[in-house]
């Protein structure tokens, strides 16, 4: 399985838009792995895991093939996570022409349905997406065969917010953004896994913070607890991800906080081959 991610900072980006706070202008300073774009995934190339505001950048600078994406799965319909209004670039015929015109397959939950419909006018998604509405503890399949679980998160209580767990046969993968600390129910789901990859929400960086978004105490709290449910594997590739200017600290320092843990801490372009 290939991931890669395509952008991974929180809604404001980092440095943040228009702010000039002491950690925005010491990433702006340090420029390469501190400028972060929105976040988003894009796995063996052809799955997209959100649709952040930053998908033609991040198509542009790091060559992805966005007429190669078969399948999006949506986490949820915070801006930063699914731009709906750009997924109507996916009109064939009128803003794009395809070799392969087959629509594009999307999961979404219900909130992110509405912010589509919103957006797509009165010619409808016919014929270029193909759209699922997901559920919780629901299995979909990529046209490529993953399968993606759709897990409940601590995240916008006002919609069905979740977080993936990402299956090729061989391979478990687990995307968890965004979301707190994991539910109970969504812990116990996790516990009966086999992980070879976890990517955990870090919002607030060394900040102690257990719901909405995390922390590193968190994340920790997330690793201990599934090592010693014997979830994760001893050698499964562990990443810190979803960064703002609220955590405070630059590419380095974070590396540098997380080292006896053995996190990695993603960047924009980075690729993960498990
Ligand atoms: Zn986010
Ligand atoms: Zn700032
Ligand atoms: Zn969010």
């Amino acid at each position: 399985m290939k991931l890669q991610y395509l952008g991974t900072a929180a809604a404001e980006g980092f440095p943040a838009m228009f702010c000039e706070c002491e950690a925005c202008e010491r990433a702006r300073a340090a420029g390469g792995k501190n400028l972060r774009l929105r976040t988003g995934m894009i796995v063996n190339d052809t799955v997209m895991i959100d649709f952040p505001p930053d998908v033609m950048t991040v198509s542009q600078h790091f060559g992805v093939r966005l007429s190669a994406v078969r399948d999006l799965f949506v986490t949820h319909s915070h801006h930063d996570h699914f731009d709906a209004e750009d997924l109507v670039m996916r009109r064939t015929g009128v803003f794009c022409r395809m070799k392969d015109e087959r629509p594009m397959n999307v999961f979404m939950n219900e909130a992110a349905k509405a912010r589509l419909d919103a957006h797509v006018g009165r010619e409808g998604y016919d014929p270029y997406l193909n759209m699922t509405v997901i559920e919780h503890f629901g299995t979909y399949e990529s046209e490529g065969g993953l399968r993606f679980t759709y897990l409940p998160a601590d995240h916008a209580p006002y919609e069905k917010a979740g977080f993936y767990v990402i299956r090729d046969g061989e391979k478990t993968a687990v995307y968890m953004h965004d979301t707190g600390y994991p539910p109970e129910e969504s812990m116990a789901y996790l516990k009966t896994l086999s992980i070879d990859f976890l990517s955990m929400d870090c919002t607030y960086g060394p900040r102690d913070n257990f719901h909405g978004h995390m922390g590193i105490p968190a994340n920790r709290r997330v690793v201990a607890t599934l090592r010693e449910a014997g979830a994760l594997k001893a050698d499964a590739t562990v990443v810190i991800h979803h960064f703002t200017h609220n955590c405070g600290l630059l590419h380095e320092e974070l590396e540098a906080e997380v080292a006896k843990d053995g996190f990695l801490v993603s960047f924009d372009g980075m690729i993960v081959e498990l």
